[in-house]
């Protein structure tokens, strides 16, 4: 826009120059002519004596002295021309003088006078001496003229130069800030996927991690198991019910952990089931029924007399919620208060609700308490325990259910967890695989293809209580040779194992029954992980069921009894 208006502006100057030019060059042409007009009604008195002639060349005295005051003023800025017209007025004077003797001569009659001063020709020199004043005036305005068109030319050539230079700038300019741009996208593409890749290294860590925890875990608490059937003696007893207490709190942290996992990387499965909520929800509250008369708190549960026998939804998840709010709820209420369950369905929604006589929450730490690995103050570790997952796993799982959590709570008096989630009245009623209560119906040969040494030997053991005979295989390679030379009714297969995982062996297992015609063999995957997908991902792989480790003896037989 600068260039812009800069090019106007040189138009604008060259063409105010030009006036200027013209109009010095016209009024030096008119202050001639008002010259002459001096000069034609001189002699004309001086012939005539008429004094008629006099007009002409008073208003030509007039207009002469006018038009050179008009050059001046139009000249002020210009020294030098301006000293060519004071030298020009000076001789204008001169000549006015003389022509003004010779007519006072004639006025007086004083003929002979005039003609000799007309002779003299002094007049004529001084018209000569204006009139090359003024031709020196004019050139020199049009050499001024000149110099400045050109001065403006070259500037104009500038401006042209300097349009370029900003023309290339300008596109210097756009093209830096395409060139930001673009890389400022790349490089938030690029975070963006460093941060995505650091969620999912952070969640295979977590994974991986809690995969290797509840592996020795699962041997811990299984011969725990073991143990105390065998274990008659008191104090022993105490202890390792001490040490089951501690493991399982371990498994629980390690549960909570994968479930952040699953949940932050997409991974946590709903697995839709028919459930009776009042038998459910019944064992569910009750379990806490030990620890709230150590501390003397009244549990109570009201179940909503409407609510349908049989519901279908996530229970799983549903009870996982509850009793988190229920331990929550333990924890955090002093002795001698109070908790209150409440289920209610209403619209194909499921209302549960914990409310407690506890210590409450600070209006302004509600939400805080809310986010993963968040405890109301530093001190609540200190004096409650807690790792500060539960609440945010809760409300992340309400969230996938499609429900909502909220917290009502006043520091002091007392708090109120309740959530919604979608639930369908359950037409068909078949609940979904019952525990099995009998012991020791089992027969048959097991291969359990297991590569930890602690976790055979508990395996060892809870299939011989089974009633299974077994045989043992250290990876999917030797699975391979084993079932090449045996008929197995089932075969336990573990997931990650050195040489050959437990995919790859079933999917070979599979091609061989195929090749010579065998009947099928039920396969278990055992794994330490079961995240989204992973169903799935056995399944395809010919698997018929899958189990989550820890197993303790009566997981075992109802998965067995199930595919068998
Ligand atoms: P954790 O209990 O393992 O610390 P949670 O996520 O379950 O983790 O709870 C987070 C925090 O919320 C607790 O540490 C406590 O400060 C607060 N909180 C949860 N439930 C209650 C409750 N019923 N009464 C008072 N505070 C609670």
């Amino acid at each position: 826009i600068l260039v812009i208006n800069k090019f106007g502006t040189h138009d604008n100057e060259k063409l105010k120059l030009v006036n200027h030019t013209y109009e010095l060059i016209i009024e030096t042409e008119y202050f001639l002519n008002a010259v002459k007009d001096m000069e034609t009604g001189q002699r004309g008195y001086l012939l005539t004596k008429n004094s008629d002639y006099l007009e002409p060349y008073n208003i030509g005295s007039k207009n002469a002295k006018e038009s050179l005051q008009k050059l001046k003023i139009l000249t002020a800025n210009e020294p030098a021309q301006l000293e060519l017209l004071e030298a020009t007025e000076h001789f204008l004077k001169l000549k006015v003088d003389e022509l003004q003797r010779t007519i006072l001569f004639t006025k007086n009659k004083n003929y002979d006078a005039a003609l000799s001063l007309v002779k003299q020709n002094i007049g004529k020199a001084y018209m000569h001496r204006v009139r090359d004043l003024l031709d020196q005036f004019i050139s020199k305005e049009n050499n001024t003229l000149h110099l400045k068109k050109l001065d403006l030319e070259e500037s104009n050539q500038n401006t042209l130069y300097i349009l370029r230079i900003s023309f290339f700038v300008f596109l210097t300019i756009i093209f830096f800030f395409l060139y930001r741009s673009l890389t400022q996208n790349k490089l938030l593409q690029i975070a963006n996927t460093k941060a995505q890749e650091a969620v999912v290294t952070k969640s295979e860590f977590l994974a991986n991690m809690s995969h290797e925890i509840r592996t020795p875990l699962n041997a811990i608490v299984g011969f725990i198991d073991l143990l105390k059937a065998e274990v008659k003696e008191t104090k022993a007893l105490e202890y390792l019910n001490i040490v089951d207490k501690s493991s399982n709190s371990l498994l629980h942290i390690i549960d909570d952990i994968l479930d952040f996992t699953k949940i932050e990387s997409g991974k946590l499965e709903i697995d839709m089931i028919n459930f009776d909520p009042r038998l459910d929800f019944g064992i569910c509250t009750h379990l806490f029924d030990a620890k709230c008369s150590k501390k003397n708190i009244t549990l109570s549960l009201n179940i909503d007399q409407n609510i349908p026998h049989y519901l279908y939804t996530d229970a799983f998840r549903i009870k996982q919620i509850l009793s988190n709010l229920l331990s929550n709820a333990v924890k955090f209420t002093p002795n001698g208060g109070s908790i209150t369950t409440s289920i209610d369905f209403i619209d194909e929604k499921l209302y549960v609700s914990v409310k407690d006589t506890g210590v409450g929450i600070a209006d302004n730490k509600i939400d805080h308490i809310i986010n993963s690995f968040s405890q109301e103050d530093s001190s609540t570790t200190r004096n409650y325990g807690g790792s500060g997952l539960g609440l945010s796993i809760s409300k992340s799982l309400v969230e996938l259910l499609g429900g909502k959590l909220s917290i009502n709570s006043e520091l002091g008096s007392g708090s109120e967890f309740s959530f919604y989630v979608p639930a369908q009245i359950a037409q068909d009623v078949s609940l979904e695989l019952e525990e099995v209560e009998e012991e020791n119906t089992l027969s048959g040969i097991v291969l359990l293809v297991e590569d930890n040494k602690t976790n055979q030997m508990l395996m060892e053991i809870i299939l011989d209580e089974l009633g299974f005979d077994f045989h043992i295989a250290n990876d999917g390679l030797e699975a391979i040779e084993h079932f090449k030379n045996n008929v197995y009714d089932v075969i336990l297969m573990d997931e990650n194992m050195p040489n050959m995982g437990g995919i790859e062996a079933t999917s070979h297992i599979r091609e061989l029954e195929e090749k010579e015609q065998r009947k099928l063999t039920p396969i278990i995957a055992l794994t330490a992980n079961a995240l989204k997908g992973d169903r799935e991902k056995f399944l395809n792989a010919g698997m018929n069921e899958y189990q989550a480790k820890p197993l303790d003896k009566k997981k075992l037989q109802t998965v067995i009894q199930k595919v068998l």
